[in-house]
């Protein structure tokens, strides 16, 4: 049996989503933007979707606004921020460890002239008084990611967002919550984030849909224009399987994140036992709620994170090497996170899901161990 442990990348389909994505193909065909019965349909199967969102982030439907993922969406909220306020404010405020889908659109705002503040973790852990002390009057933005991908680090985003919040009313506050929603609770009521973004693939549902939460309080300027779907914000005919596989993947499972968690942290426990047990691996990620339970990132000294991730996959046991996303380059985030860059290069990430069984880690720490004796230089 093969054992799938790259889950931060994707997620495989539960069933509710799968059903909901082949019923909305083989039935629900209709456009949601046509008047018919069959328009009505596909226009239902997206409300409910929005609803069950809503229902799981604790916010107004009427707030959500449906992208492609959450590339989409962070591009969205970021350009929107500078867009409404950057004639006044300059500054932007974020982490030194955020995806490129945050990192970039800041680099090109950079080079339009903002001012970009990354602040970095101290000992791997970040303090939400280094964004707090660093927000002013002339802040447009702070975007900061609820927990990070490439070692599950878990950041201080709510102290930071109501703080911000707080002194500065006008700045905008964005969180990706693409690697926290629906493992950790994420309440929009009390989150103080304007905007939020979470993508369906990375909770069990399909690839292709993603959604942008904004608070009335937030002009969204769309960054393609058409047929004024999704309230004018996302044109273009929506991607109704995917949504509805969306909405039926949060559903499901939604009363299910504490117990999950509960198993994902039993499951770390017993493979980090596991790796204090193997010879020159190094851990990376933090431990207790400093972290994801389900993100573990370690570096097997000697041994290129390539070379063992293909060993691996020989044994039909699927990790990454740091985040999949960098396709192999080396990540500027674990060096952020403090990590030397000889343990950067051979940094593994082993990302559980909510149905990863003790029996499968056993047998990743057993070809780790085979792993090592063969490929250590
Ligand atoms: N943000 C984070 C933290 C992610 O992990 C990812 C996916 N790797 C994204 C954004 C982008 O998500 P999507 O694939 O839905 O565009």
């Amino acid at each position: 049996m093969s054992v799938y442990l790259d889950n931060a990348a994707t997620t495989k389909p539960c069933d509710e989503a799968v059903k909901a994505v082949t019923r909305c193909m083989k039935e629900i065909y209709g456009n949601p933007s046509s008047l018919h019965k069959k328009g009505i349909d596909a226009e239902l199967a997206v409300t409910n979707a929005r609803r069950s969102l809503a229902s799981a982030l604790c916010c107004d439907p009427m707030h959500l606004y449906f992208t492609s993922g959450a590339t989409e969406s962070n591009n969205l909220a970021i350009f929107s921020a500078a867009q409404a306020l950057g004639r006044r404010k300059k500054k932007i405020i974020t982490s030194s460890v955020e995806h490129p889908s945050v990192e970039e659109p800041l680099k090109s705002l950079e080079a339009q002239g903002f001012e970009v503040v990354r602040i970095a973790p101290r000992d791997g852990i970040f303090d939400a008084a280094d964004f707090i002390d660093a927000a002013d009057e002339n802040t447009a933005l702070v975007t900061v990611m609820m927990v990070n991908n490439e070692t599950g680090a878990v950041l201080p985003v709510q102290r930071i967002f109501t703080a911000v919040k707080r002194r500065f009313p006008d700045t905008v506050t964005h969180c990706d919550c693409v690697q926290g929603f629906m493992k950790l609770p994420v309440r929009l009521t009390s989150l103080g984030a304007d905007m939020v973004t979470v993508s369906a693939h990375k909770v069990y549902g399909p690839k292709g849909a993603g959604a942008l939460y904004a608070s009335g309080k937030t002009r969204i300027i769309p960054i393609t224009l058409g047929g004024h779907q999704e309230k004018g914000i996302r044109s273009g005919t929506e991607a109704v399987p995917a949504i509805a596989g969306f909405g039926a993947a949060v559903k499901a499972h939604q009363t299910m994140l504490a117990p999950y968690y509960s198993i994902a942290d039993e499951n770390r426990a017993f493979l980090l036992r596991g790796l204090a047990r193997l010879e020159n691996v190094s851990v990376n990620s933090l431990s207790g709620e400093d972290s994801l339970p389900y993100i573990v990132n370690f570096s097997v000294r000697g041994v290129r994170s390539e070379i063992m991730l293909h060993f691996l996959e020989e044994r039909e046991i699927y990790v990454s090497s740091g985040s999949a996303c960098s396709k192999g380059a080396q990540s500027s985030v674990l060096r952020s996170f403090g990590i030397s860059e000889q343990d950067a290069d051979c940094a593994l990430r082993v990302s559980m899901s909510r149905e990863t069984t003790q029996q499968e880690l056993r047998q990743l720490l057993l070809a780790l161990g085979e792993g090592i004796r063969k490929l250590r230089r």
